[in-house]
């Protein structure tokens, strides 16, 4: 937990959100400045800063919160076409300093990206 993290804060439920689902290891809630008419931010409960200082030890944690971003695509109606994405480090737009993937779906989603 870090206590200037936004994201941990909603882990530990001291900042409300819409949540999706909570386990052990993981939250999902909607984004606050949805990008599409579904639109999911997926975390795990443990602070990592992004994909990059992910370590060997994460690489369970990692594949649970792909798993269950298939999952909640699914549940929400978008499991035949959504994006998942992970924009790690400020230059790639990460705003939040806390590793999470954006599940994007329910429009026509146009490659490349920006
Ligand atoms: P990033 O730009 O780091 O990839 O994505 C951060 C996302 O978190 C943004 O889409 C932003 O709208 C969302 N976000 C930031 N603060 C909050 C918050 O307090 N609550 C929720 N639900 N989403 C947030
Ligand atoms: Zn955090």
């Amino acid at each position: 937990m870090a206590s200037n993290c936004i994201f941990c804060r909603i882990a530990e439920k001291e900042v409300q959100a819409r949540i999706i689902r909570e386990n052990a290891d993981l939250m999902a809630f909607y984004d606050l400045n949805p990008q599409a008419p579904t639109h999911v931010i997926i975390i795990p409960k443990k602070h990592i800063v992004c994909l990059a200082k992910a370590q060997a030890e994460d690489i369970e944690l990692l594949g649970k919160l792909q798993y269950a971003a298939k999952e909640i695509a699914h549940e929400l109606g978008i499991g035949e076409a959504f994006r998942l994405v992970l924009n790690n480090g400020h230059k790639a737009g990460q705003t939040v300093d806390h590793i999470h993937y954006h599940i994007l779906g329910g429009r026509r989603l146009m490659w490349p990206p920006g």
